[in-house]
């Protein structure tokens, strides 16, 4: 099961952390002048909405609930600016922010929450200029625009009009170049992040440049691309990485084996090749030795636990397999610290769920030190109801990522230097 050779014991490989810590130099709200002024926050309220447009998980609002009081406590109108969905730069009824402005109403009762139709224009700029103090204003979605996803800087300077100071707390869009994220930070003298992006950045950067040890990674998931980023930069950092979930095929393919019908990247199969014959480092990677395999996903007849070097021209890899729950668990019983991205097996289904419902299982019953981040990764802890055992869920998926890949996010560099 080690894909590289763990004999070979060398140091550490020295990284560069000044991107990832770029933050520090960056303002916070506590480092603005905000008293008696308008501010416009930057919030990601794009929450799951079910079919009758009623909110299914109010989280990411009240997440933000911190920075508005704050803000309130300091004499702030506040105008609100969220996306919601993808509306693809038309106006799409189903996902006006409503359902946000009404749960807002319920997270701050006595106080004045008006929302527009709009979020630039005239009549939106009137509705902002009246505002009075400890009022807020929620703005309707901007990708009903299709200026907002391309960063169009006219549409960012409309935007701008509305506040006096800008503040970005929406931790989970702040890997994304958007007017309301990048191109309205150059008409903003003073702009600053909020409490849910300073409590993410602090927790994740440190996760990162001064792991606890051993520190082991775990990746799964199907998003090969994006998280073999996070390998390259983890590797000789971390201690171990696990491989496991959809990511796990693509590795499989690196090493010779077979895998019938189960997803892949053909494109990384190279760079996989690459990572597992490195051993200029003292990073372990694990890959499963069994998996569970089904004929059809949607209406399975067949399932059965194979080795990996037995699965069939027509098998369908969907989760770990036993013998592999048990070797990682072995791993990360001697783990300090983990870092876990990516679900082991397709875990919204119950027949393939047990892989990624065991690894959660034993690390929130050994009170092992887990971050959670990626959003499928969240719901899949949130399924178990296992959230109040883990140390930290990131609420941003990609924007975790791009930390674990040593990256800085857009929407902080672009904030006023303290
Ligand atoms: P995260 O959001 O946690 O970063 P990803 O978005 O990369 O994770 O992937 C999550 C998805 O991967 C889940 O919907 C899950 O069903 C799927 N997945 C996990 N294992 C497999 C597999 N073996 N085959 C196909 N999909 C898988
Ligand atoms: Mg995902």
């Amino acid at each position: 099961m080690l894909a590289n050779n763990p004999s070979k014991q060398t140091k550490h490989i020295e990284r560069d952390f000044s991107n990832i810590l770029k933050y520090k130099e960056k303002k916070s709200i506590r480092d603005l002048n905000v008293r008696n002024k308008q501010v416009l926050v930057r919030v990601d309220y794009n929450v799951p909405l079910d079919e009758k447009g009623k909110i299914t998980d109010s989280r990411r609002i009240k997440n933000t609930i911190p920075t508005l009081n704050y803000l309130l406590d300091q004499n702030c109108s506040i105008v609100l600016i969220s996306h919601l969905g993808r509306p693809g730069g038309k106006i799409v009824e189903s996902l006006r922010m409503n359902p946000v402005h009404e749960k807002l109403k319920e997270f701050f009762p006595g106080v004045n929450i008006l929302k527009t139709d709009d979020c630039i224009g005239e009549e939106v700029q009137n509705e902002a200029k009246n505002l009075k103090e400890r009022e807020m204003l929620l703005l309707e979605n901007p990708r009903f625009h299709i200026e907002e996803k391309k960063n169009d800087l006219d549409f960012a300077e409309k935007l701008s009009r509305l506040a006096d100071v800008y503040i970005d707390d929406a931790f989970a869009t702040a890997h994304r170049k958007q007017a309301s994220t990048y191109g309205i930070c150059s008409f903003f003298e003073e702009k600053g992040f909020g409490f849910l992006v300073e409590k993410e950045l602090e927790f994740l950067s440190s996760c990162i440049e001064q792991p606890q040890r051993p520190f082991t990674v775990i990746l799964g998931g199907k998003k090969v691309k994006d998280k073999l980023g996070v390998i390259k930069y983890l590797i000789g950092l971390a201690d171990n990485i696990i491989v496991g979930g959809g990511m796990a095929y693509t590795f499989f393919l690196a090493k010779g084996y077979q895998i019938g019908r189960s997803v892949k990247d053909l494109s990384k199969v190279e760079e996989i090749k690459e990572y597992l014959k490195d051993d200029t480092h003292e990073t372990k990677i694990y890959i499963p030795k069994d998996i569970l395999v089904c004929d059809d996903i949607d209406d399975p007849k067949m399932i059965k636990s194979v080795p990996i070097s037995d699965i069939g021209e027509n098998d369908i890899g969907v989760d770990i397999g036993t013998e592999t729950i048990d070797a990682f668990k072995k791993i990360l019983s001697q783990s300090k610290q983990v870092v876990w991205n990516g679900p082991m097996g397709i875990f919204e289904k119950k027949e393939f769920e047990k892989g990624t419902k065991e690894i959660a299982k034993f690390l929130v019953e050994n009170e092992i030190f887990t971050i959670i981040g990626g959003g499928d990764s969240a719901a899949a802890i949130e399924k178990f109801n296992l959230q109040d055992g883990v140390a930290f869920i990131s609420t941003g998926g990609g924007a975790s990522l791009d930390i674990m890949k040593g990256s800085l996010l857009p929407a902080i560099d672009c904030l006023s230097d303290k």
